[in-house]
């Protein structure tokens, strides 16, 4: 081939849809003949994609910036803090452009001015599935942009704007090509994956020759059909999810909710301006459970949002303990900018909050400890991740990447007979607070 490709930086920061966003411009980059360096020096132009959710994260994404500026001083901003331009512009005047998030032709124009492709578009260096940024074996599918809720602790609607929902036959035909190309396991992303196709009056579409309504359950009825797993994140409980269980049941999507509850206390919840009480889930839970019993719950929760008193907060470990859920992340208030939350009265006092966020997680990890034990002795499938020198891991269906434990696999053949993406049996010999270790079980 002729002249040196045309090169690129690239730095990615934020959440899993930020992910999304980050492979969709890589794609394009790399299917117009850029090549994407892993140094400044040796870049033509950087781009940053950027994550503005929380205040800490705002910090991560000006200094990443600033470095940026400093080692190439060619950089185009993308990503959630793109959407508040002038944080951006008040530190870095010199930046070469500034987009929101999903502003992919944005962010290509501006690499466009910088350096211009070269002429033929090498569309066959890409691989099937474009590329990734996570291993191989298991991708995100975001299914929508933005947020119907207005939570008041939260300002990704003000950044990313009311739900819009992808098409359910785009989503399937990008889930199939995924597949297609070796991934393993699909992790379905979004805001509110529960509202996934309200925007769209749930269009009909054509998928395989059958009728596919854009909602969630025809969108899990059709990534049944492939031969991945499923997971599903970020689920509020509605009542239509009620009519996903039984597809878990049915092994068609992994019998797994990531749901974010927050609390459970019907004022605080109101403070938060969330659907559902507390009372509600409680049921839910139940139910799920009855109809589907391997159901793994993974929720996330506040403790000291403004105003929550005393019994507020015991009512919540109360509520812990009544649901027994088996993960369970959870975060001290902190006031994000332009939340409003933050005009509510009644702050809890920052030690007071460390102390509450102390006593939560204690009571969790007892809940999840206990949980795990209940495994010891089952047969559990596994996908594996990474492959030792004598100990392989990987998780099982109750692990999501990233966020959930492992399960280490040792056996003396592991290194030599399993490879990352490979779906096994293993037999649970113990298990700790977070993971599970195992043996490799006769297929
Ligand atoms: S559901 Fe609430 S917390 Fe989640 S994105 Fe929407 S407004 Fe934010």
């Amino acid at each position: 081939m002729s002249h040196a490709a045309p090169k690129v930086g690239f730095v990615s920061l934020g959440c899993p849809k930020a992910l999304v966003d980050s492979e969709r411009i890589l794609t394009q980059l790399r299917a117009e003949g850029y090549a994407v360096v892993p140094s400044y020096d040796d870049a033509d132009v950087v781009v940053v994609n950027t994550c503005g959710f929380i205040d800490a994260a705002v910090e991560e994404s000006l200094d990443a910036i600033g470095e940026a500026m400093a080692e190439n001083g060619k950089v185009v901003v993308t990503g959630c803090l793109g959407a508040r331009a002038h944080l951006i512009k008040e530190r870095f005047p010199d930046v070469l452009s500034i987009s929101g998030p999903q502003d992919y032709q944005s962010v290509m124009k501006a690499v466009h001015a910088q350096v211009p492709p070269k002429h033929d578009p090498f569309l066959d260096l890409l691989p099937p599935q474009g590329i990734k940024l996570t291993p191989r074996h298991y991708a995100y599918l975001k299914i929508s942009e933005g947020c119907n809720h207005r939570c008041t602790f939260c300002i990704i609607p003000s950044m990313r704007g009311d739900l819009v929902s992808r098409p359910v036959d785009e989503v399937l035909i990008e889930a199939e090509k995924l597949v297609r190309s070796g991934v393993r396991e699909l992790l379905v992303v979004s805001q509110d994956t529960s509202a996934y196709g309200v925007d769209t009056r749930y269009a009909s579409r054509e998928w395989r020759g059958e009728k596919y309504q854009t909602r969630m359950r025809d969108l899990c009825r059709g990534l049944g059909e492939l031969d991945a797993w499923t997971r599903l994140h970020y689920v509020y409980p509605y009542p239509h999810v009620d009519d996903i269980v039984p597809l878990m049941a049915e092994g068609k999507v992994l019998p797994y909710l990531d749901i974010p509850m927050q609390h459970s206390n019907p004022r605080i919840l109101k403070l938060m301006k969330r659907p559902a009480s507390g009372e509600k889930n409680l049921d839910r839970i139940q139910a799920w459970r009855a109809s589907c019993p391997e159901i793994t719950l993974r929720s996330t929760f506040i403790v000291g949002f403004p105003g929550e008193t005393e019994a507020e907060f015991e009512e919540l470990l109360q509520f812990l303990q009544a649901a027994q859920l088996d993960r369970v992340g959870a975060f001290a208030y902190s006031p994000v900018a332009g939340a409003k939350a933050n005009d509510l009265p009644d702050p809890v006092p920052e030690d007071l909050k460390q102390d509450r966020l102390e006593r939560f997680m204690k009571t969790q990890a007892k809940i999840s400890k206990k949980r795990l034990k209940a495994k010891v002795g089952t047969l559990q499938q596994v996908l594996i991740d990474e492959v030792g020198p004598s100990v392989a891991t990987g998780r099982s269906r109750a692990d999501a990447p990233e966020i959930d434990g492992k399960v280490y696999v040792s056996a003396a053949v592991a290194g030599t007979r399993l490879k990352p993406g490979d779906r096994v049996m293993v037999r649970i010999d113990r298990s700790d607070q977070h993971d599970l270790f195992g043996t490799l079980a006769e297929s």
